[in-house]
């Protein structure tokens, strides 16, 4: 039930109860999730028909469903062969006349008479005699009366089984005439936009079509508000409930740490880093969201930040979605600070160092760790700051774990899968956001192209060629075993020992998330020596992993994969100076997926990426389904209401401060 439900009782009141509903209707009705009058009040026309046009009789056509108007001139009951029934009148009027007929339907007789003025919306059939088959119609008591059905903009709803149409509209019309004052009305309004209860009644009868679009606004910025208030609240909660922990630092790390690093910070990397030393040092604990598309240089900001917490007598947390990347910056961050005397952990599956007493003695200490560390009790007190890496991968529910047991460490989040701004604002609204709008200098450039197996021996030729000027490749597999091979989809394990005799004399390594972990880091091992030339891998690969002698990505059946997934793939490569190179392969046959790849090779843009992604799959696939936290909307979409979540960030901002 509704809020709004739930603090009126005349909304609140269950279907069932309401003369004309009864049991069997309010269970189909329950179908649409819709138990009270306040629910079923907001249950949206899936679209409406234009029955406003009124047509001379002879205009009636068998192309169109048309609006025409008359008197009963005949009428009576046909009874058929096989004990069928037909009901039929003749309609007139100046122009002409009309038979309007319906198969066994019984009462028709009762509802109309000889001399009715009635209105008659349908499309002719053909034949040898021309009628109405079942129309829609509506009697004329009086010209002062709203009719429901016809005449008007009418509603079609959404139906389950058993349930018609007509009747639905009908008790939509009666609940409205009877309820539409009870709806609170929110203290805001908003330009061009109806007041709530007017977008309640024009959503459902609209005396125009942007009537109707207006309405479907307003009950969506009343959804963002709700949103945004919630999540203003959570926030606003937890700063008056949590202790800050000063971390700003003495600059005993960074500096040394900043003079060591082998390049020079970028200066969107540098405004991040103030960014977040500003919330570090802040009345309340830092919850910040880092964006920044693959390759931005993320990691270094967060172990910057990690060194704050660090100079403050804190120790840190990075969480990492995959074992893989979690070594990965075990590595980067021991080599970065174990000379200055960091203590570096690695907490995964297959390596446990947290299961010792974490923070045992007063050395610093920075655990990286996956999932496995949600298994592993550890005194979170001692921990400053928290970065999740990917958190995409991670779903809001898991970062929620993270943080609560009334501790309030301070929080970094970082993605690189640029969110589009409306799902941004709904799944981290209660983050503050930075962004690393800018790649470091002297990247090679990244060429995308699209390819269909048949190219095969030119590509392996151009490959190679790479492949002895000195470069490595990753080759990128949708499935691991070859389970459904109907499919024509491939495996890793499968192509293996053909494509290690393709690219001999250059040196393959499978890798996969079937392996066991030392196995795993065995293969990254060598392949970031340059030992192994091509990476034969699935998608473990696709977050986080840094090599950047890669250049070259060739993706099979890469209509197999999401344009997100594909675009964190393809950041692989293009981290080094020397261009590089993502050859998408696929058959070509799906026109949705030629447009999605289409939309790959055409721009490297994140975000722009992300915002297609949006357009093509929809909020859900774009953020996963599970745990992603995303509400529910009825009326707002994700996809094209990105005004109306800024407007309702705002207006739930100045109810906050009103309050
Ligand atoms: P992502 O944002 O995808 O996590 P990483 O943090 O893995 O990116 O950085 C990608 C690569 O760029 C790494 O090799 C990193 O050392 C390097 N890098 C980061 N910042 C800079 C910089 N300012 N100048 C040059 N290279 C940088
Ligand atoms: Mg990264």
């Amino acid at each position: 039930m509704s809020e709004e439900a739930s603090k009126n009782s005349a909304l609140a009141r269950p279907l069932a109860e309401l003369p004309g509903v009864g049991g069997e209707r309010a269970a189909q009705l329950a179908r649409l999730k819709c138990l009270t009058v306040g629910d079923l009040l907001l249950h949206p026309p899936r679209r409406y028909e234009d029955r406003r046009d009124i047509r001379p009789i002879r205009e009636l056509s068998t192309e169109e469903a048309c609006l025409a108007r008359g008197k009963i001139m005949v009428l009576g009951t046909n009874h058929l062969r096989g004990g069928r029934r037909m009901f039929e009148f003749v309609l007139e009027d100046d122009s002409g006349s009309v038979r309007c007929r319906w198969w066994n339907c019984n009462y028709m007789d009762r509802l109309f008479h000889r001399g009715d003025d009635v209105l008659v919306y349908g499309k002719l059939t053909g034949g040898k005699r021309p009628g109405l088959d079942h129309p829609e119609t509506e009697i004329i008591e009086s010209d002062d009366d709203p009719t429901v059905h016809v005449n008007r903009i009418v509603p079609v709803y959404p139906l389950t089984e058993g349930m018609p149409q007509r009747w639905l509209r009908r008790v939509m019309f009666g609940l409205l005439e009877q309820h539409i004052d009870e709806f609170p009305e929110p203290n805001y309004t908003a330009a061009g936009l109806p007041s709530r209860r007017k977008a309640i009644a024009k959503l459902h009868f609209p005396d125009d079509l942007d009537q109707a679009k207006a309405a479907r606004r307003r009950l969506a910025l009343d959804e963002f508000v709700e949103l945004q208030s919630t999540i203003r609240r959570r926030r606003v909660t937890m700063q008056s409930k949590a202790e800050v922990l000063p971390c700003a630092g003495d600059s005993s790390f960074v500096n040394p740490f900043l003079q060591q690093l082998e390049f020079q910070l970028t200066d969107a990397q540098r405004t991040v880093q103030m960014e977040i030393e500003g919330d570090l040092n802040g009345k309340h604990p830092m919850r910040r969201l880092l964006q920044g598309d693959v390759g931005s240089g993320k990691t270094v900001v967060a172990a910057l930040a990690l060194l704050r917490a660090l100079e403050s007598g804190y120790n840190g947390l990075l969480m990492a979605p995959t074992e893989i990347l979690a070594e990965q910056h075990h590595r980067n961050f021991t080599r970065w600070l174990e000379p200055l005397g960091i203590r570096v952990l690695l907490h995964t599956g297959a390596r446990k160092d947290a299961a010792e007493p974490l923070f045992e003695n007063n050395t610093p200490t920075i655990v990286i760790g996956t999932h496995a560390l949600f298994q592993t009790g550890f005194a979170l007190e001692r921990v400053g700051l928290i970065v999740i890496d990917e958190q995409h991968k991670f779903g809001v529910t898991q970062r929620d774990r993270l943080v609560k047991k009334g501790h309030y460490p301070h929080l970094l989040v970082m993605t690189a899968t640029p969110i589009p701004r409306t799902l941004g604002l709904t799944l981290y609204g209660d983050l503050d956001s930075s962004v690393i709008d800018e790649m470091p200098a002297g990247r090679g450039e990244v060429r995308t192209h699209i390819r269909t197996p048949e190219r095969w021996p030119k590509i392996l030729e151009f490959l190679k060629t790479e492949l002895a000027a000195g470069r490595q490749a990753f080759v990128i597999f949708p499935r691991v075993d070859n389970e459904d091979t109907a499919a024509g989809i491939k495996a890793v394990n499968a192509e293996a020992q053909k494509l290690a005799k393709a690219f001999a004399p250059h040196t393959v390594a499978v890798l996969h998330g079937r392996l066991k972990p030392e196995e795993k880091e065995a293969v990254m091992v060598g392949f970031r020596a340059n030992r192994t030339q091509v990476l034969l891998a699935t998608t473990v690969v696709e977050v986080g992993v840094d090599v950047p002698n890669a250049t070259l990505m060739l993706i099979e059946n890469a209509e197999q994969f999401g344009l997100a997934q594909l675009h964190q793939l393809r950041g692989r490569i293009g981290r080094g100076t020397h261009d590089s190179h993502c050859i998408l392969l696929t058959s070509g046959k799906s026109a949705e997926a030629n447009d999605r790849l289409t939309v790959l090779a055409e721009t490297n843009d994140g975000f722009k990426i992300a915002e297609a992604d949006l357009q093509l799959r929809g909020p859900g696939e774009l953020v996963g389904h599970d745990q992603s936290g995303l509400p529910a909307f009825k009326f707002g979409d994700l996809r094209r209401d990105l005004d109306l979540i800024e407007l309702a960030r705002h207006i739930a901002l100045e109810i906050e401060a009103g309050r």
